[in-house]
């Protein structure tokens, strides 16, 4: 009885089997790790092409069943199963990755791939086709998200191939898709912490500008304040604590710039867009108080300190004067406009992580 919870969808299709082994352009001497290899349709095809197969398998029956599979052939010393969830266990040397992925590890199995050092050749995955289609989704299209800046940081990616649903037993709800993803070496010199920070933060509402996700979000400004008092006592920087100049901010009620979220709905849209990655707390913070704010009639009045006026100013500047992207959306921002933030930002001791 096949476990669909952990994305138990069998390959019954050889022909795109084969086709995915072909795509992982397989040298004799590789070692492939192949997650979730289930009764085994890809890594008996994988053990002809290649000299080794680590494979990681979650469900003890599934391995059992491989087992017996190879048990008594000649591929039986080169496969390697290893048995638990290939999310926290370390991950072997290995050259290439092979896997028809359970749809529920998607994100965070691309991106441990994507963090192992040394690099692997490539990675041949098979997709939910909305989650691979956000891989290369290119700026302006209605895919484009943060996981498309991300990955693209990191990788090539290339789709293989479309597979329907009637390609598996039991056939899964969605359609899919094979990708191949290539690490770019060496590996970009860019931190991943603070390059996921500042996405983040300009896709939390990836159709605002990026004056309104910056300067018209205090949860940002707070995080980015945070981000900068840190910096300084790590640099030896004295900070000036006392209050903002006589006047600023001073029982003034804060300018927020917002384009203030208009509906719940609206938070829903945006949690679609990278429904795999759980928002960070002070963006939940932020979405409630914003969402309680709308119902006041009299908004919170806040005073700001010096160090929140200098952040801010340091922040209006990147935005407006360096890079002069404060009126573009993050939707339609490119990876060269992405990088010229985070070296902008940081050149002023601006911080995401
Ligand atoms: N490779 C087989 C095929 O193509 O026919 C099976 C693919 S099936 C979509 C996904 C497999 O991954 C299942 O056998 C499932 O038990 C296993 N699996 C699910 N979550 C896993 C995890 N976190 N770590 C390792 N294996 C996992």
């Amino acid at each position: 009885k096949m476990n669909t919870d952990i994305g138990q969808h069998i390959l019954k299709n050889p022909g795109v089997a084969t086709a995915i082994v072909d795509k992982a352009l397989l040298k004799q001497s590789d070692t492939v790790l192949e997650v979730g290899p289930g009764t085994g349709n890809l890594t008996v095809k994988l053990l002809e092409k290649a000299k080794r197969v680590i494979a990681i398998e979650q469900d003890p029956r599934m391995a059992a069943e491989l087992t017996k599979r190879v048990q008594g052939t000649a591929m039986q010393a080169r496969l390697e199963l290893l048995l638990g969830d290939v999310i926290k266990l370390p991950l072997p040397y290995f050259d290439v990755c092979v896997s028809n992925t359970p749809y529920q590890i998607s994100s965070p199995l691309t991106f441990k791939l994507l963090a192992t050092q040394p690099a692997p050749r490539a990675a041949v995955l098979m997709l939910q086709r909305e989650f691979a289609m956000r891989l290369f989704a290119k700026p302006g299209e209605k895919l484009y998200s943060r996981l498309s800046v991300n990955v693209q940081m990191w990788a090539k990616v290339e789709h293989v191939m479309k597979v329907g649903r009637k390609n598996f037993s039991p056939p899964p709800l969605v359609e899919s898709s094979v990708v191949r993803v290539v690490p770019k070496v060496p590996r970009p010199k860019i931190g991943y912490e603070e390059w996921d920070g500042l996405l983040r933060v300009c896709f939390v509402r990836k159709n605002k500008t990026l004056r309104a996700d910056f300067l018209g979000t205090s949860s940002v400004m707070d995080m980015l304040e945070a981000n900068y008092r840190t910096w300084c006592a790590q640099n030896d920087i004295p900070v000036d604590d006392g209050p903002a100049e006589d006047g600023v901010g001073e029982g003034v009620e804060m300018e927020v710039e917002v384009d203030a979220v208009e509906d719940e709905d609206e938070w829903e849209g945006i949690m679609d867009v990278d429904e795999e990655d759980d928002l960070p707390d002070f963006f939940k913070e932020e979405r409630d108080k914003q969402m309680k704010q709308k119902n006041k009639s009299n908004p919170q009045r806040k005073k700001r300190g010096k160090v929140a006026e200098l952040v801010r100013e340091k922040v209006r500047r990147v935005l407006e004067d360096e890079t002069q992207l404060a009126d573009k959306r993050a939707r339609m921002c490119d990876e060269g406009d992405f990088l010229k933030l985070l070296y902008e930002f940081n050149q002023v001791g601006i911080h995401f992580s």
